[in-house]
């Protein structure tokens, strides 16, 4: 059983009291017009998620509390959690800094980290940007 603490209000419970959302992290590709985003590009958009074998970033929602999203950062083999945080945050930095080279996630928060801090989050719809790391 996972013990959760939301970031948000507090709420404390088992991960029955929240909603699993899937991966953490994901940019829509960006354009304004839906037809000049690749075919590869929207298929990478909608289905290809990372999976690995240890440290994962994960979306969850606050189901019994403020129903709000949140991110969190688990060790898939151990099942603790490292850290919960803000949805429009970054992980922290020591959490960043623990992931291993041989994990799927490492270097993805690299280039988030360099850009401003108003754009280096989840973007607006304004601002999608498409990343192409995996
Ligand atoms: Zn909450």
């Amino acid at each position: 059983m996972l013990l959760i603490t939301c970031p948000v209000c507090g709420n404390v419970g088992d991960e029955t009291d929240f909603h699993y959302g899937g991966q953490a992290h994901i940019r829509r590709p960006a354009s304004a017009n839906p037809g000049e985003v690749s075919d590869e590009a929207q298929r990478d958009y909608l289905y290809v998620r990372l999976n690995p074998k240890g440290l994962h970033f994960e979306r969850w929602r606050c189901d019994r509390g403020c129903a709000k999203w949140f991110h969190m950062a688990r060790d898939t083999v151990t099942m603790e959690i490292k850290a919960c945080y803000g949805i429009t945050e970054l992980p922290p930095r020591e959490i960043i800094a623990q992931i291993p080279p041989s994990n799927p996630w490492y270097g993805f928060f690299d280039q988030r980290q360099a850009e401003p801090a108003s754009t280096a989050a989840e973007p607006k719809n304004a601002e999608l940007e498409s990343t192409g790391e995996r």
